[in-house]
Parts: structure tokens; sequence; C-alpha cells
């Protein structure tokens, strides 16, 4: 793999932009990175060669022209396919999806190039974003580049195995219950899912509209920030986008606030955690004390009526968003049927792959008129509940601390004949959407058979900065995973010398 792929993105575009460097060159090093791993990872679904490759030539010509270039200038980025993108495609690893042509591109994808990076490709999902282990794909699964039997974690399992492969440097996912968070802490990744707000979703494919967010995925805090500051900031176009300048100042990454106090609720730390992610846990919470945080125990509601919420509130909302998808405004449609309830029910029945029927009759379930006091109205007022209890406990913290995920990458097909199982995965993760204030995963360690082990930073609303920070004075610790990296594993012969030794920072 070539040196290139090591640098980091804002070393990439110092670099592109003072004509150090081509951003041809390191597009044409993505693309080989691509062409040598991708058929055993298989995280794209879609490559953009060409088009890359026109778009770097574009942005070389400026700077020999004495242009300015943006930002990402010459950063390969790899985007969810469930970002609409006007020159490909948007099929959401979903058959009914298979031949949509976005008729425009999400903003999240027009910003970042306009920040001169380059969309090298689209990757694979769980369908519609629904799952944790991207083998819902109706495409095939990815595969997790530290160990090829096991899963990348998803929904945006094709997204952070892209970056933890060296075949893109940045990339983009979606968050919904903790499909950027969970998926960077099986390939040990730094992600965000920002304030709901900050981040416009015109262009991301509706899963469940109130929980949804685009997230920054990257190796570093430093260029998490960066892609975070490329794409973030209110949008006209997204009726729920914030008016408030959420970027962050990259220096202000290096210092903490004065009293720095983290919250760890001890009571979630119980059954179900893998004893090696507690250890590390506990192993970060030294890091950090060490960094001059003061630790605090605190109580919160059981995180288990959080799981139960989620599910009827994100299925009712998949439920009425997945409409659009019935063979006559949008998707497939079943050939030969001449009956327009015939043809509903094939075309939908042909296209949606067996978690999506599941959660759409779940949800369709919960909004019934029978039920809706029951489940719906409940959840919404667990909901607020749980926001309160949050908000109280961030009044005393500048932040929460817990795993990110309650075992690290786990077999693939070991979870995916129990959907309960699977749901369970997002123990930890799916608070901070329902609450929606950000949080982070980020690297702390390896487990003893060197896959990556990540932990989470639920912050106070709006305040993604604080998060980052603390991640960037973690890393000045800790190597994330580098450091435990089995020698034995045959994950290290196919990435040269492993996605996070030494020279990725
Ligand atoms: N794994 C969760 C689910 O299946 C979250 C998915 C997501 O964040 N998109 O719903």
């Amino acid at each position: 793999m070539s040196d290139l792929l090591r640098l980091s993105a804002s070393e990439i575009a110092a670099q592109v932009s003072r004509g150090g460097l081509r951003a041809s060159a390191v597009i044409e090093a993505a693309l080989a990175r691509i062409a040598e791993v991708d058929p055993q990872v298989h995280a794209f679904l879609s490559l953009r060669a060409e088009p890359a490759r026109r778009r770097a030539e574009e942005i070389d010509q400026r700077v020999r022209s004495g242009a300015r270039v943006g930002s990402l200038a010459g950063v390969p980025v790899a985007v969810k396919d469930n970002l609409c993108d006007q020159d490909g495609s948007a099929t959401c690893a979903s058959r009914i999806l298979e031949r949509f042509r976005p008729s425009y591109s999400a903003t999240a994808l027009r910003r970042v190039e306009a920040e001169d990076a380059i969309v090298i490709g689209k990757t694979n999902l769980d369908e519609f974003a629904m799952g944790s282990s991207n083998e819902n794909s109706a495409f095939g699964p990815t595969h997790n580049p530290w160990d090829l039997d096991r899963v990348p974690g998803g929904s945006s399992g094709g997204s952070a195995a892209a970056v933890a492969a060296g075949e893109a440097v940045l990339s983009l996912g979606s968050d919904t219950g903790g499909s950027v968070r969970q998926p960077a802490a099986f390939c040990g990744l730094v992600a965000l899912k920002p304030q709901y707000g900050h981040l416009s979703r015109h262009g991301l494919v509706a899963f469940a509209s109130s929980l949804d967010q685009i997230g920054p995925m990257a190796r570093s805090a430093r260029d998490c920030a960066l892609l975070f500051n490329a794409v973030a900031g209110h949008d006209p176009r997204d009726a729920t986008s914030l008016s408030r300048d959420p970027r962050i100042e990259l220096a202000q990454l290096e210092t903490l606030p004065d009293d720095l106090r983290l919250g760890v609720p001890r009571a979630w730390l119980g059954e179900g955690l893998d004893p090696e992610i507690r250890s590390a846990f506990e192993a970060t919470c030294a890091r950090f004390e060490a960094c001059g945080a003061h630790l605090v125990d605190l109580e919160l509601p059981d995180p288990r009526h959080a799981i139960s919420t989620y599910y009827i509130l994100a299925n009712a909302e998949a439920s009425s968003n997945l409409a659009r998808f019935d063979g006559v405004r949008y998707g497939h449609r079943a050939e030969g049927v001449h009956d327009l309830h015939a043809m509903y029910e094939r075309s939908r029945g042909e296209g949606f792959g067996p978690e999506v029927k599941r959660r759409i009759l779940m949800g369709t379930f919960v909004l019934s008129s029978g039920y809706y006091e029951a489940f719906y109205a409940k959840a919404q007022a667990a909901r607020r509940l749980l926001r309160r209890a949050f908000d109280q406990a961030l009044e005393t913290v500048h932040a929460i601390l817990i795993p990110t995920a309650p075992t690290a990458a786990f077999r693939l097909g070991e979870k995916s004949g129990d959907p309960l199982a699977m749901y369970l995965s997002d123990i930890y993760t799916i608070t901070s959407n329902l609450v929606g204030h950000p949080a982070v995963s980020f690297p702390a360690g390896a487990t003893q058979e060197g896959l990556p082990i990540g932990m989470q930073l639920c912050g106070r609303a709006g305040d993604e900065r604080t998060l980052l920070a603390l991640v960037q004075a973690h890393e000045g610790r800790h190597d994330g995973v580098g450091a435990a990296r089995s020698a034995a594993s045959p994950v290290t012969g196919l990435l040269g010398r492993g996605p996070a030794g030494e020279g990725w920072r």
C-alpha cells in the first residue's frame, strides 16, 4: 500500500495545495489500493474512478495556476450509498433502489466536493441503514479489514472498512442508532454523530427522520473535525437544520475545559459487557484521569428502556418513510402484474429484504389505531424522560464516558439469525440519538485477538468541540489500536503495516 494513503487528510490537503503532492497521485494510490483489497473487503458498491481522476486533474491544474483550493484538496472520501449522488446512485443497498438515479446530490456530498475532496465511491451498508453488521445488504456483506471472517459493524460498515483498509482517507456514514460509532469501534476509527440539526440531512435517504444524522469517519480526531467542518452548518434545504455555526476551530482541539468532569454510568457496565471491553474501559478512565479529568459516578435510566423506545420510534418512522417505495413514485416495479394492489405487494415483496420488512411490519403495528397510545405515544414520553435525565446529568459533567459496543467485532453469521441479539449491540449508542446530542467513538485498545475496541463520549447539546478535544487528548496518551495488533492476523498481510500502525497519524 502506498505511503501516501498513510498521510492524514490535513497533511494531504496541505501538501496538495502547496503543490508538493499531486491530487492525481493520491487518487491513483487509492484506486490501486481498492483494486488490491476490495475484492476481499467489499467496502464499495460502486466506484467513481473516472470522475475522481478528472476532479484530481482539475485540482492539480488549479494549484499550478496559483488558484486557491479547498480545505480537503485531493483527499479521497468514501460516501455511504444512502446519500444521493446525481452522478451516481443511492441504492441504500436495497434491490428496490438498485436502478434509482438521484436527480440531485446530498448537501453533505456537495459540501465535501466544494472543499475539493474527491468522492471515490459509494459504500456498502445494511439495507436502508437497518442493522449493526452490514449483513443486511442486498449486495453481500462487507468484511472487517482486521479479520475478514468478522463483520465491520453497521450500518455504515462499508464507510468504516474503506478507511480502515486504506482505500479512502475519510468517509461519511449515517447514524440513526449508532451506525457510524459502532462500525468505527469495530474498525479502529474515530466517528462523530453530530448534534441533531448540525449537519444537513438533505439528500440522505430517510430511515427515521427524528434520529438520523450524517456522521464523519476518520483515523484521528483532527481529521474527523476537518471533515465535520466541511459538511456541517445551516442548510435552508433541511427544515430541521439549526441556524448556529457548529464548526470547530482546529486549534481549540488542543485545550480541555477547566475543571474537566466526566460522568460514568457504572450501572450500564453490567450484563452482556465483554470482560476485555470492560478492562479497556477502566484503562481509558485512567488515561482521562491522567489528563486531569475528574470522574463522577452517574445514575442514568436503564439503557434497555432506550432500546425498546428506539425500536418503537425508529420503526414507526421507517414504516412511514419507506411508504414512498411503491414501484410508482420510486423503486423497482414488479413485472407482469395488472392489478394495483398486486403490483404494490409484488414490487415491495421483491424489492425489500427480510429485516426491512420486519421493521415496516413492526412500525405499522405500533402506529395502528388500537395500539398507538400503548406503544408510540408511550415511547415518545419515554424519550422525553430520557432527554431530561441526560440533560440533568450533563449539567454536572462535560461528557459521559461509556464503551461504544458491548463486544468487539463478531463473526459473520454469528448474530444474523437472532434479531434481538443484534439489536442489543446498539445498547450504548442509541441514547444519544434519542436525546439528539453529539457523541463520538474513538479507538482505545484491542482484544487479545487483535480486534479494535472503541470507547464513546456522549456530550452536551451542540458541543462537538469538547468531545473531539477529549479524543485528541486521549490520542496523546494512547496509540489507538496499533500497539496491540496481532502479527499473526491474516489481515496484517493484507494491510501491510496494519491500519493503525505508527505513521497513520
Ligand atoms: N443498528 C441500529 C438499527 O439497526 C442503528 C442503525 C443506524 O444507526 N442506522 O436500527
